[in-house]
């Protein structure tokens, strides 16, 4: 980007900023453990600020900054406050107890014994196992626009929070237990040191490379076909693709169990998203992770790494994407091919900038470079269905087992246990890994 003949270079993630699972016992921390790059990257926390009409909260790091900020504006509930983030941590440990026995990764319990046991070993997490996260607010608070701040920490998962337990929504806690963290240079950085690692290990990464088919043999995957017609054979084969795409169009419904096609057929995705990306030339004095709520309740995410890494901007500048979910229903209607999308693309980015402005004045007037990716833009480069960006909508719906029907066929990524984000699928990730090449 240049301005005044002057180059000037802002670094963007494509979506993630803020990576969970760092802790000491945490699941990304054990695989660069594991893979021996535990020092390739830089982590650094991010500091989370809240913005709602009349409230606004600044919580820039750990669970207790977060607990003394809420007892601060609510006191009425200090001693709720205090009870409720105890047993959230309470389930949060245990989810991650015993890690050392499955790899480095949570699991529910698989044999016999350790699900009888369960109740005992795991008592805050078996507790709330199955209890929606609404009803426990609702078991612990009575101030509404407190009950209200803690749904909207859903968002990282789904925008359905009814649809989760307080179990599931334990996980989101550990980004202020154990920190939410930025990796020095970008997001993209961590998917740089994964793939040095499989080309150190005489592995290819192959980019723009797209699978138009996984190849069946004798009922078993024996490798991928690419657009191109090129044949990669392989003894497994992984897919973190998009459920429905790997099983619909990769391998198609004539390899599968009538039964599990149509599990897969119903399938509900999850919520799409709208970003817009700006360069602008001065800091905002806002935490890198900023979330403002309007009055209607569109909720707006202002993220702005560059606070935490300088390198992402030119010194006195910032790298800031905005972003917001769209719903799946209203995600469908964007289409790049239809005659107003480039128009409608940056009125949409406009009411994002516009809600920004709440809390950077005059942004506008500082935007220095601005790039916009709609649900059309996720769909395109993530191939999922609608733009999904969480997989398949988080909450009790049935997800396949990492194990497909087809014999040498397994699934990764936000598609299977325990869901989407990136310590998420590094879980999924880690318990492929192992099943296809158990550890010696
Ligand atoms: C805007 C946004 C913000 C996010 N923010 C965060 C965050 O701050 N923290 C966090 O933890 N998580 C975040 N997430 C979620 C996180 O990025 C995902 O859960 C995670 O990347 C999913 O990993 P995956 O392996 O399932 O799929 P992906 O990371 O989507 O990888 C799948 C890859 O496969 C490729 N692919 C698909 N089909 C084919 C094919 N046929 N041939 C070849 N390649 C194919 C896709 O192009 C894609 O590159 C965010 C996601 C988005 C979209």
């Amino acid at each position: 980007m240049r301005r005044d003949g002057e180059r000037l270079r802002y670094v963007f993630d494509a979506g993630v900023h803020d990576v969970s699972g760092l802790g000491p016992r945490g699941p990304v921390t054990n695989l660069l453990r594991r893979l021996e790059i535990g020092d390739r990257l830089e982590w650094r926390r991010m500091g989370h600020e809240y913005v709602l009409p009349g409230f606004r909260l600044k919580v820039p790091g750990t669970g207790e900054e977060l607990v003394r900020a809420l007892q601060a504006r609510f006191p009425a509930e200090r001693e709720a406050i205090a009870a409720f983030f105890a047993e959230m941590e309470g389930i949060y440990r245990d989810l991650y107890a015993g890690v050392e026995r499955t790899g480095g990764v949570p699991c529910p319990p698989r044999m016999p014994g350790e699900m009888l046991a369960y109740p005992c070993t795991h008592p805050y997490a078996f507790r709330w196992m199955n209890i929606p996260y609404p009803a426990m607010l609702e078991r612990f608070f009575q101030d509404a626009s407190l009950k209200r701040f803690l749904i909207l920490l859903t968002g990282y998962l789904s925008d359905r929070p009814e649809a989760l337990t307080a179990a599931q929504m334990a996980p989101l806690f550990g980004y202020y237990f154990d920190g939410g963290c930025y990796p020095v240079g970008g997001s993209q950085d961590l998917a740089d040191a994964l793939a040095e690692v499989i080309e150190a290990h005489g592995g290819r990464v192959l980019l723009r490379a797209p699978v138009e088919r996984i190849l069946i043999e004798e009922d078993r995957a024996a490798g991928v076909v690419l657009a191109g017609g090129q044949v990669h054979r392989a003894g497994a084969v992984i897919s973190n693709a998009d459920l429905l795409k790997t099983f619909l169009e990769l391998v198609g419904q004539e390899h599968l169990p009538p039964g599990f096609v149509r599990r897969i057929e119903d399938l509900e995705f999850s919520t799409s998203a709208f970003a817009v990306f700006l360069g602008v030339d001065f800091v905002p004095d806002l935490e890198p992770v900023t979330l403002v709520y309007s009055e209607d309740g569109r909720g707006l995410g202002i993220m702005t790494p560059s606070r935490v890494d300088p390198g992402l901007a030119p010194p006195g500048h910032a790298a800031i994407t905005l972003l917001t979910l769209v719903p799946r229903v209203e995600a469908t209607t964007w289409d790049r091919r239809a005659f107003d999308y480039a128009r409608r693309k940056r009125e949409f980015g406009d009411v994002l900038i516009a809600l920004a402005e709440r809390v950077l004045p005059g942004l506008p007037g500082h935007i220095v470079f601005r790039e916009e990716a709609s649900p059309a833009t996720f769909a395109r480069y993530a191939r999922t269905t609608g733009g999904a960006i969480y997989g398949p909508a988080a909450g009790h719906q049935w997800r396949p087992p990492a194990k497909s029907p087809v014999e040498r066929l397994y699934l990764a990524g936000a598609g299977v246990f325990p869901g989407a984000g990136i310590e998420a699928v590094v879980i999924s990730g880690t318990l492929v890994a192992d099943a296809v090449y158990p550890p010696i």
